[in-house]
Order: structure tokens, then sequence, then C-alpha cells
């Protein structure tokens, strides 16, 4: 899903004639204080895109990229083709920008950042209401389009109580005259608690956050339906945090002081849309701040099959037998161990071939698709390792009617995995388990149409993709 935060927006036809109109044509010898970057960039033509505009994009001419990549007719590029961009620059005033939106992120904060009008970013994305803004929305920015964009971008600050501009002017370094130029202010005029304040010159990131917050992620961006999501926080001082998103609480954690983390697994079946955040932090003094920010939750775009099943094998099906079994999983799957063990990237749990990924709709022999396919399953002799992907605590390891033998690890802060239908296992609830290390081997026991291993993930008390983990590390 990572493809999808480099996706490159296509360009609106719309939006590319309002940039001609606002702006000068730029060249890439036009002699600005813009740093050209090296490298080689290869640019993948997107639907309504022209060799002009992906030139102007990357301040390069048509000329130039039809001579790197023998284009007699410039004229016809195709959906899907893979450009070379000689000498490529990403700095060009006026050149659009895709920017994903960011917690405290707003169109007066972005036009900060990228030195152009919070009008002109609102006409561009069709934005009726800025209020509308949402964590993971791909924006297209015309940067530079108010001035010098090699010049600092501006902080923002959020007046506290007591503050006052000669306050501020101290603790800035600059006269209050210019503070007061820079924000359209009386110059004695008073301040008031919440207050925005832009502060030239700093290098701040021009977010609008409430004060103990320094910094606020969300990983990945946007999350995604059948996938962790974290929040990390990172604060001037202590605070204890607790939130809420799509209607289930935010667990969170620290190893680091000041840092905070919740990895929150966003169920499978979770209505793809923008769903409201909420945070509130208590400092040690008692003082509560709370924000909400609407997220939207990208579609996991999971396909559908169904299964058939011998009457033996549907006899597993039945309520009183999968039912017991499921409230033992997930009670032991739903855990939230403060300690940490999983650190970087998880390893794979078996070298065999991915036969079936998480998240396949399912129906049983022609049934309707009303459960989803919980893990991702390896195919693989019997007999063959099954190898622990991170560091953990083994949680269960016994022969269940359904999962057939199973495992369990516990990873700490609420992330579990399992290991289903195995041959033998290799390790004992409360064994310490390293990255690599065999726990089993590949079987078929349990509910299982073949030798296989079924490989599932638990973050939060909800069922993830584990192959996430495998490709993207957490905070
Ligand atoms: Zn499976």
């Amino acid at each position: 899903m990572t493809g999808l935060l480099r996706r490159i927006l296509p360009l609106a036809v719309l939006s590319f004639l309002a940039l001609l109109a606002a702006i000068p044509p730029v060249s890439a010898q036009d002699g600005s204080s813009a740093q050209p970057s090296t490298g080689t960039t290869i640019h993948v033509v997107q639907r309504d895109e022209t060799l002009f505009g992906i030139a102007m994009r990357y301040g390069t001419t048509v000329e130039a990229i039809a001579a790197a990549n023998g284009i007699s007719d410039p004229r016809y590029i195709t959906v899907g083709q893979r450009l070379l961009i000689p000498n490529a620059r990403f700095d060009v005033p006026g050149a659009p920008v895709t920017h994903i939106v960011a917690p405290g992120d707003t169109l007066d904060t972005l036009a900060a950042r990228y030195h152009t009008t919070s009008e002109q970013i609102a006409t561009t994305n069709r934005i009726t209401n800025p209020a509308r803004l949402f964590v993971g929305q791909e924006l297209t920015i015309h940067q530079g389009a108010s001035g010098d964009i090699s010049a600092p971008v501006p902080g923002l600050y959020r007046v506290q109580p007591g503050d006052n501009l000669l306050r501020l002017a101290l603790r800035t370094g600059l006269p209050w005259g210019v503070l007061a130029r820079a924000n359209g202010l009386p110059a004695l005029g008073p301040l008031f608690a919440g207050q925005a304040i832009w502060i030239p010159g700093a290098s701040a990131s021009p977010r609008d956050l409430p004060a103990p917050i320094l910094e606020l992620t969300i990983t990945p961006t946007p999350p995604v339906q059948g996938q962790t999501m974290a929040v990390h926080v990172i604060t001037r001082s202590p605070v204890e945090i607790t939130g809420s998103f799509v209607g289930y609480p935010l667990q969170f954690a620290s190893q680091q002081e000041n840092h905070y983390t919740a990895l929150f697994g966003i169920h499978a079946f979770t209505e793809p849309g923008v769903h409201p955040l909420a945070l509130t932090l208590t400092g040690s003094d008692g003082q509560q701040t709370q924000l909400t920010f609407p997220v939207g939750v990208a579609d996991g775009n999971y396909g559908t099959e169904q299964i058939s099943l011998d009457t033996q094998q549907q006899d597993l099906l039945s309520p009183q037998v999968t039912e017991p079994e499921w409230e033992r999983v997930a009670q032991t799957m739903s855990v939230f161990t403060p300690q940490r063990y999983f650190e970087g990237l998880m390893g794979l749990p078996s070298t065999g071939a991915i036969t079936s990924q998480f998240g396949t709709r399912r129906g049983y022999n022609g049934g309707v698709l009303s459960t989803f396919h919980s893990g991702t399953d390896f195919g693989g002799a019997p007999g063959s390792p099954v190898t622990a992907p991170a560091a953990g605590v083994v949680v269960l390891a016994e022969a269940l009617p359904v999962r057939g033998n199973a495992t369990i690890i516990d990873h700490g802060w609420g992330v579990f995995t399992g290991y289903w239908h195995q041959a033998e296992i290799y390790v004992r609830v409360g064994d310490v388990v390293v990255p690599g290390q065999v726990i089993g081997t590949v079987g078929s026991t349990g509910r299982s149409t073949g030798p296989h291993l079924h490989w599932e993930m638990w973050v939060g008390g909800v069922q993830v993709d584990p192959m996430q983990w495998v490709q993207q590390a957490f905070p």
C-alpha cells in the first residue's frame, strides 16, 4: 500500500490551465537560488498528462524529455509509459507537488509552507469547506505562487495564557514590530490564548497543533482498511494520552521520554472514508488538551473467493466448535503488554510461496461473503520450518480443533502473531523467542485443505495484514 503514497496525481486539465494563467513559465536555467537535484528520475505517465505538463513539473523542456526517451512526436505519450526525466528538479516555482495531508495541516499552514495562498490551494483542489481537510488527503499544490520558495518557512506558534507580543519578541529574538506586521496585528494589541501567530524565519514545522505537541504523525498516511496504523506523538513535557478511532480506544505506550506510540488495527470491514481521531493529553499539572481531526481510511481493495468443504470438514464449521475456540484465540491475542519486544521490520515465518493473501472476502460452499481471510497462507512441504518473524513470548502452543497445532507469540504493545495448522510445535508457553528461531513445522492439522502455514496477526485486538509488517517498520 505504500505505492499509494508514491503515486503521482494526474494533472487535472483545469488546474493546469489555472497554473498557466497564474505563473510565467520557468526554465531550468532561470538562475533562481533553488538547488538543482541530481540523479535519475523516472516519471510514469498518468491520465490527462501531456509532455508539456510533465516538462514543466520537473523544470525541464519537452525537447529534453523527447530526446532522452527517443520520442519523435511529443504529442503521443501513453498512460503507464515510463519516461526518463533528465536533470529533474522538484523545487520549481509554480510546479505542482503532491502533498498528503498530515495532522495539523490547514490551508493556511500549507500556504505558508509552500509559499502560496490558501485560496490557490482551495481552487486547485476544489475545496469548498477548508474545515473538511482530512489526514491522508492528496492535494496538488503549486509551490512558490506567492513568493520565493527558497525563503524560510514561517513557524506557527499558539499563544499561551500570559503571552504578549513583547514576551514573544524576547523569546523569538525578533523585533515585536516584525511579529505584529507578519500577523497583521495592531502594534500593542492584546493576544488571546490559543491565537495562531506566524513566526517569520522559524524553521519549525508550520502545522497547527496544540501547545504540548511538538510532532504528531500517522503511519502509513493514509491508513488502510485491514492494516495497522501507528499514531506517534512527541510532546514538550510528559503527558498521559488517551484517544479513540472508529469507535475503538487507542492504547498509547512509551519507551522514550515524551515519545508516545499507539498501534491500532483497522478492521478489514471498517468502512473506507473519513473517520474522526480524538486525542486527550493530560499534563503532570492536570491540564488537559483535546484535539480531534479527520483521518481518511483507504480501501484495502481485497478480492473475493469461495471455499468448498466436504461434509466432515463442514462439521468443524458448526458454532459449537468454532465459537469457543474463537473466544479463546481472541482473548489471548487481545491483551496489551506494555513491554515492547519487536524491533524494526518483521521477517517471513516460512520460505514457502504465498498461496492466499489477507483480507480476501470468503464464502463457504457458495454462501455469502460474510468473512474474510484473516491471515497470509504459505504453501510448503509438510515438515518445512516455521520461524519466528520477530522477538516475543509464546502465550499459546497447543492443538485446537479448527486451527490445528497452533502457536501464538506476544510481541508486546498489543501486537500478536499466530501460526495455524502446523505438523509439529517446538515451543512452549512462556518461551522467549528470537527472530528467525524455528518454532514448528508446516502441516495440515485442523480445518485445512492441504499442507500450508496460516500466519495471522492481531494488533489492538483486531486481525490485520501481517505482510504490512514485513515491508514497513513502526516507530
Ligand atoms: Zn489461511
